[in-house]
């Protein structure tokens, strides 16, 4: 039997696969700052800063606008647990895994789901979900903005408007949107909303900052059956985030000061400069990726800059090329998931890993690893080509 267990001295890596991403310096140092209780004036205080800041990030004036303790899925449970009520129709949207995953959780929560599916990569429009909403006539329409295993880009403000004319609430994943591409709560009328910390927040997993409309508030208060769920109750948990405090669980309360932190450095960048940010670093990683013939997957015109899905050359040792860039670069990307396994490498480029230095890491370490295993292509295009993107945009 082991009597001792080593210190802990996690490798230092860097992230740019589908999420976790690099946790921000200062995100890191305000997760070791002192704990205080869940009631202390302090931490209440925090809780309503980090409020109106997620207010910021989301565009909205959503009074039910919180963090729930957990990941982005636990987001995804309270958004669909409140909103369904056993035999409530849904419509989910699935062209990936998370989709995928919203089916499954809205039929656990006794939805009768209707699914309607596009292939892997490719977004929804207006046509596609108009003769759905017209047959089945649902209470609520779930749909993933960005979604993560594909690295599709999903318009949501017309479809809004669509769901609305049947008089449907909208729900949406935002784990990977917020924070990486412009998105309006409010203007877009979006009724029930989730994110993730560990994608475009420069934060690590652990909360998922939601926001509920007043619509979506009206239908959870005039349920006839509790929710599901007791942990995810969100009239309970307005009691607690809402004007009373009143105990519910304890708030995960140093989570809660990193969460803090990295909101505080979005709205510093400003959030347009921060959007303007992932779409620059995308469009040199793209650039770079194209100089040396490598492909995305996705639908034209509907590439998310946070995640770039991209078709692995043939002949290429795909676990190979992952395990090396781990191994000899403490580089991560993501593999390909479900339809895409083998196929794709998912490379992210999300928050605080969105940076300059990063894209001319990958494209070097990939130049070298695919020369390595026979590619052929011009060695140093990549960089060439990702350069002249920086120097154009500092013109
Ligand atoms: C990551 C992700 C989730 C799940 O979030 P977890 O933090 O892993 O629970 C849900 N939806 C999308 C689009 C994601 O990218």
């Amino acid at each position: 039997m082991t009597t001792t267990f080593p210190e802990l001295n996690p490798p230092v890596r860097v992230l740019m696969g589908p999420g976790p991403s690099d946790t921000h310096p200062r995100v890191l140092q305000a997760l070791a700052k002192g704990t205080v209780g869940h009631l202390d004036p302090y931490y209440l205080e925090t809780m309503n800063g980090l409020q109106e800041m997620l207010r910021q990030v989301y565009r909205t004036k959503n009074p039910m606008t919180m963090a729930i303790s957990g990941t982005g899925s636990a987001g995804m449970e309270a958004v669909v647990d409140n909103l369904i009520e056993p035999g409530d129709k849904m419509i989910v949207c699935v062209n990936g895994v998370f989709g995928g995953r919203m089916v499954d959780v809205a039929q656990r929560a006794g939805a009768e789901v209707t699914k309607i599916e596009r292939p892997w990569g490719e977004v929804f429009t207006v046509d596609d979900l108009k003769p759905v909403l017209e047959s089945v006539r649902p209470k609520v329409v779930g749909i993933v903005m960005a979604e993560t295993s594909t690295g599709a880009w999903q318009p949501i403000e017309e479809i809004s408007k669509l769901v609305h004319s049947y008089n449907a609430l909208l729900a949406v994943d935002a784990v990977t949107a917020l924070g990486g591409i412009p998105l309006e709560v409010d203007a877009w009328n979006i009724d029930a909303i989730y994110s993730g910390t560990q994608k475009c927040l420069s934060c690590p997993p652990g909360l998922s900052p939601v926001s509920f409309s007043p619509a979506a508030m009206e239908k959870v208060m005039s349920r006839k059956t509790k929710v599901q769920s007791w942990y995810l109750d969100v009239s309970m948990l307005a009691n607690y985030w809402g004007q009373n405090r009143v105990y519910h669980h304890t708030g995960p309360i140093n989570m809660t000061y990193a969460l803090y932190e990295a909101l505080r450095l979005v709205l510093e960048e400003g959030l347009e400069k921060c959007h303007a940010r992932h779409a620059l670093n995308h469009k040199a990683l793209r650039a770079g990726l194209e100089a040396i013939g490598i492909k995305y997957s996705t639908q034209e015109g509907h590439i998310l800059p946070q995640l770039n899905a991209v078709l692995i050359p043939e002949g290429i040792d795909d676990a190979k090329v992952r395990g090396d860039l781990l191994n000899r670069f403490g580089i991560e990307i993501g593999a390909g998931l479900g339809a895409y396994k083998g196929k794709v490498w998912r490379i992210g480029l999300m928050g605080y890993g969105s940076r300059p230095a990063n894209v001319l890491l990958i494209l070097s370490a990939l130049e070298q690893l695919l020369a390595e295993q026979g590619y052929q292509f011009q060695r140093g295009a990549s960089i060439a080509a990702a350069t002249t993107v920086y120097q154009n945009a500092a013109k």
